[in-house]
């Protein structure tokens, strides 16, 4: 099959009104809603390093464009368009056919259109460029945190590290396990927060590191971080408390979001307060036990 054939046979979709033309000229062409802001992500994913190696094909696809997806929603965008640069060992019809099963699943979810790409021989890589669009003034920002605030998050902070586990222990079926190889990208979340919250981004580096881009893009400003409210399923409820700790606070792969809100004003329903910004003093941890310690810049370790 040459390059053509397969890009035709596997990466031609449905697309949205918004895409004048889409894959087969020399570059797509866009209506971009007036008035509205453009919003850039892109994001490579490389096997073994990004997923592993034996993930399926579908959930591949899906997770690749999720960890995209997941940045516009950390913007509070509205998901428009995509392009797919994907450098293949081989070209595997069962492979492309799975990949793309999954890719388009989520992208038919998110309302997202795959408007060209590229496609190259060499081990296995993919890189997603997204776009999406934001009413001027509505993004969601790391730099909108102001000391006093309410620190939020939705989903559950730890669950994409002990899904890794789950899946390198061959438990592929548990809800963790589920959730990191397809991860839902907390769009909903980005539109109801976008012109609302103070600043917000997607965690997917682990709660205390992403929290320390908040508090560093937002002046040198601290926070308070009380763990017996952080939320959990019951396969992180089932852990002991340091493992569950340590996953929570340092664990990657969750891509719920975090963000601040007003003092005062309680948190939309379903996401969970789980501290609050002070204005300075780095991250102080509060134990159940009333216990306080700083957090380590950038990590947590056993104390
Ligand atoms: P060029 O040589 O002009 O860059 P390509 O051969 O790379 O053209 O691509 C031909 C067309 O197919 C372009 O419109 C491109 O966007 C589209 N395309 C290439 N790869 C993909 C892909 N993986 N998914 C969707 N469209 C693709
Ligand atoms: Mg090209």
């Amino acid at each position: 099959m040459d390059e053509f054939a397969l890009i035709r046979r596997y990466f031609h979709h449905r697309q949205g009104e918004d895409v004048v033309l889409g894959p087969g000229d020399d570059a797509a062409l866009l209506s971009p809603p007036a008035g509205e802001q453009l919003v850039m992500t892109l994001d490579t994913s490389v096997a073994g390093r990004h997923f592993p190696e034996d993930m399926p094909a579908a959930d591949i696809g899906y997770r690749c464009l999720a960890v995209n997806l997941s940045d516009l929603a950390a913007m509070g965008a509205t998901p428009r368009w995509f392009l797919l640069s994907l450098t293949l060992p081989q070209a595997d019809p069962d492979w492309l056919r799975d990949f793309s099963a999954g890719l388009f699943e989520l992208a038919d979810q998110a309302g997202i259109s795959l408007v060209g790409g590229d496609v190259t021989r060499g081990p296995l890589n993919i890189a997603i460029q997204a776009t999406g669009s934001v009413l001027p003034g509505r993004a969601l920002r790391r730099d909108g945190a102001r000391p006093g605030q309410t620190l939020a998050v939705t989903g559950a902070p730890g669950l994409g590290g002990l899904g890794l586990r789950h899946w390198r222990a061959g438990m592929r079926d548990s809800q963790s396990a589920r959730h990191f190889a397809r991860p839902r990208p907390a769009l909903e979340w980005g539109a109801a927060l976008a012109g609302r919250a103070g600043a917000a981004l997607d965690v997917s580096d682990g709660l205390l590191q992403d929290l320390g881009h908040i508090l560093s893009a937002s002046g040198d400003l601290g926070a308070e971080l009380v763990l017996a409210d952080l939320p959990v399923n019951d396969e992180l409820a089932a852990l002991e408390a340091e493992d569950r700790w340590a996953l929570q606070l340092s664990g990657g792969d969750d891509y719920g979001l975090l963000f601040t809100w007003p003092a005062g004003v309680a948190v939309p329903e379903g996401a969970r307060a789980i501290g609050r910004i002070t204005d300075g003093g780095g991250v102080q941890l509060h134990y159940p036990d009333g216990r306080v310690s700083d957090a380590e810049p950038g990590g947590w370790r056993h104390f």
